[in-house]
């Protein structure tokens, strides 16, 4: 066999000399021998086929070990290799485009205008919620200081305490703060899109507490829900509440941040005794100044068929447990469920303000080709 000069193999290759002393340095293509004396490289003509894979291994942009690997191999087994590296550069690429999205539509304030370029093509799968959202002052209050938002993507029910209009302040504020996420957030960054969200609330509430002494103290309570796909962010600070109906049984899926339920889990209370134990309203953990930012975060899956309620203290406190599962068991779609549970509330004396938001889950099987492209 008639070795070839690196000039000669340069020339055969159509690679760069340049090329060639780089690939020897990072052992993807070694000359066969080096003349001692002179130091020139020789190739065997066999390599050709090898340098010219090695090129377009670092076209596809492969990184070196991988190349090494590959360039190596017997074809079936560097075609493997290219495969696997391959479905890997694309499941990145998706996350990438899906965050890439979601940030275009987050600071650009045009969550509608992603959606039709997401959902373009896609015919079934997706995941819709139909809701409705009630607030009412109650009986005995003079001021609504609870705060809802509920959007295709996003649903929140903030609880405002402080008093003196300060509640209002800072339940609004931190409402205001989630309204951006109500667009296409990528499943894989839900949790950190509202943990992001709300640690920037509780920054502008300490924020407008320090220019304002008449806010100092106010505080709010968070419950809010985030889709995506079929996926569900929760995060949940302070004593109001989020409810699944699955299969025709409710389930509280928040926990309580109160003293009362602290006791309750300790076993130092029982449950009849919540109701009338002097500490009933204190809550431990809050969107307040004072208090560190701790909120609860999970993600859960849905399911077209489950029922979701969001709602402040005002209702599960005036109504009882079994009224409040009978109604979202029986009504027939969302808007009859809020306006019957706020019935509920005020039937049962309502002593605070009541906000209810009622999601239905339902199979979205039509493309969504009404959104204009902003
Ligand atoms: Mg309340």
């Amino acid at each position: 066999m008639e070795l070839m000069s690196s000039g000669e193999f340069v020339r055969a290759s159509g690679l760069s000399r340049k090329a060639l002393r780089l690939y020897d340095e990072l052992d993807l293509l070694r000359p066969v021998a080096v003349d001692p004396a002179s130091q020139y490289r020789f190739y065997d003509p066999a390599q050709l086929e090898q340098a010219r894979l090695v090129a377009w291994l670092r076209r596809l942009g492969m990184p070196l070990p991988a190349i090494r690997e590959a360039s190596r191999a017997a074809p079936a087994m560097a075609a493997a290799l290219v495969t696997a590296y391959w479905d890997q550069v694309e499941a990145e690429t998706t996350t990438r485009r899906e965050l890439a999205t979601f940030l275009i539509g987050y600071l650009s304030g045009k969550g509608a205008a992603m959606d039709s370029m997401d959902n373009a093509g896609k015919t079934e799968g997706t995941l819709a919620i139909r809701y409705a959202v009630k607030t009412d002052v109650g009986l005995q209050r003079d001021a609504n200081e609870d705060s809802a938002y509920a959007g295709e993507r996003l649903l929140a029910v903030a609880d405002g305490m402080g008093g003196h209009a300060a509640g209002e302040v800072a339940s609004a504020a931190v409402i205001d703060a989630l309204k951006p996420l109500d667009t296409q957030v990528p499943a894989g960054e839900l949790l950190n899109a509202l943990d992001h969200a709300v640690r920037q609330a509780s920054r502008t509430l300490t924020e407008m507490a320090q220019a304002d002494p008449g806010l100092s103290g106010m505080g709010t309570t968070l419950t809010a829900l985030l889709w995506s796909g079929s996926q569900l962010g929760l995060v949940h600070i302070g004593d109001s509440r989020a409810y699944l109906v699955r299969d025709g049984k409710v389930f509280q899926i928040t926990h309580d941040h109160t003293m009362v339920q602290t006791l309750l889990d300790d076993g130092k209370i029982t449950a009849e005794e919540v109701a009338s134990h002097p500490q009933r309203n204190l809550i431990l953990r809050a969107l307040a100044t004072g208090l560190r930012c701790e909120p609860d975060l999970q993600l859960r899956e849905a399911r077209p068929g489950d029922r979701y309620l969001l709602c402040s203290d005002g209702l599960y406190d005036a109504a009882d447990a079994a009224s409040i599962a009978s109604v979202l068991c029986t009504a027939a779609d969302p808007d009859e469920a809020a306006t019957e549970l706020l019935r509920l509330a005020i039937e049962g004396g309502g002593p605070d303000n009541i906000t209810c938001i009622v999601a239905d889950v339902v199979p979205q099987l039509t493309p969504v080709s009404g959104l204009a492209r902003a």
